[in-house]
């Protein structure tokens, strides 16, 4: 693997090196190094059962590693980690917003959790009201809202205190596309205002348009990390010509494009042959399309399913 581009230390909003975490036989994270640089926002994909989630217990302080330096906002985890939790805003996978409690009411008890202070808690409460669209909502219970609502509310809180890092597992898991995209509009904001993210997603294109750099992960390493257009050229190319067909010819065009040296990957229905750009020969019949993190993300973790 390329390696990452070194960040000192002190430039990084979380720094993971060599991180492990077994459960009996199983390892889940194996030797992880990790960098989210203070402002960036990194994406952490991989296939399932790759380690993401461990990983996103570990730097909650759910669960200890095994071995490894964890360091976030500065602070050593498991020493420090009351500290950490206490200064990194959490947006967890499955919400667990009290649906016995108005919007409003979610916030104020965050806001105590989080220690706001008396004076600050109003315009707190406020503003993550207004970064959410939930000013005209602020009274309704939680659970009359929509499941785009929810989760604004739930990234909206976790931004009470306004952490300097933001932790999201999966953030847009099970929403429709127009919700999806409301989200991605707050997360790059987020981002534009200088916020630390790392944001573990099963949605690719999500990585490749909020993401300034990813790490994908398989088998609880690091496999590739850097920005995606880079990985993308790096490893799949300019260009990549989708070719459908039966069975029998995907077969053929995957072992012509062996033995021309190009690498291939399976769409279900197509092949996709990638870095043609860069080869000598010629390319099959087919769509031609660019590149993208798809192909970086299948290349680099396998098709098969886990
Ligand atoms: P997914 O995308 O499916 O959520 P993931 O990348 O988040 O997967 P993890 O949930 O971190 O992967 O799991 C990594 C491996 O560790 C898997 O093999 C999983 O079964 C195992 N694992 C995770 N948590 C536990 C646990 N508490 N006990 C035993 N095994 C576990």
């Amino acid at each position: 693997m390329r390696s990452c581009p070194v960040v000192p230390a002190d430039h990084l909003a979380i720094r993971l090196r060599g991180v492990e975490k077994r459960y009996g036989p199983i390892t889940a994270v194996a030797g992880l190094d990790l960098d989210v640089p203070r402002g960036e926002c990194v994406g952490l994909l991989g296939p399932n059962g790759a380690g993401k989630s461990t990983t996103m217990r570990i730097l909650t302080a759910q669960t200890i590693a095994d071995a490894g330096e964890v360091a976030v906002l500065g602070h050593r985890l498991p020493e420090d980690s009351k500290a950490a939790r206490a200064a990194m805003g959490v947006v967890p996978q499955l919400d667990n917003l009290d649906t016995t409690l108005t919007v409003e009411q979610n916030l104020v008890v965050f806001s105590h959790l989080y220690r706001v202070p008396r004076a600050e808690r109003r315009a707190a409460i406020d503003r993550v009201l207004a970064i959410a669209n939930l000013a005209e909502r602020r009274t309704a219970k939680v659970d009359e809202l929509s499941g785009g609502m929810r989760r604004r509310l739930l990234i909206g809180r976790a931004l009470i205190h306004r952490p300097p890092l933001v932790l999201l597992d999966e953030p847009t898991v099970g929403l429709d596309p127009q919700v999806r995209q409301e989200l991605w509009a707050l997360i790059d904001r987020l981002r534009n205002e200088g916020t630390s993210i790392l944001m573990s997603t099963h949605y690719i294109e999500e990585a490749e348009r909020l993401c300034d750099s990813v790490t994908i992960v398989s088998h609880g390493s690091a496999v590739a990390c850097g920005p995606p257009h880079e990985l993308v050229l790096e490893h799949a190319g300019r260009d990549a010509v989708e070719v459908y067909g039966t069975p029998e010819r995907l077969i053929e065009v995957e072992a012509q494009a062996a033995a021309a040296g190009l690498a291939t990957r399976r769409t279900g229905t197509s092949i996709a042959v990638l870095g043609l750009a860069e080869a000598n020969g010629d390319a099959p019949d087919g769509e031609r399309r660019p590149a993208n993190l798809e192909d970086v993300f299948v290349l680099l973790t396998g098709e098969e399913i886990a």
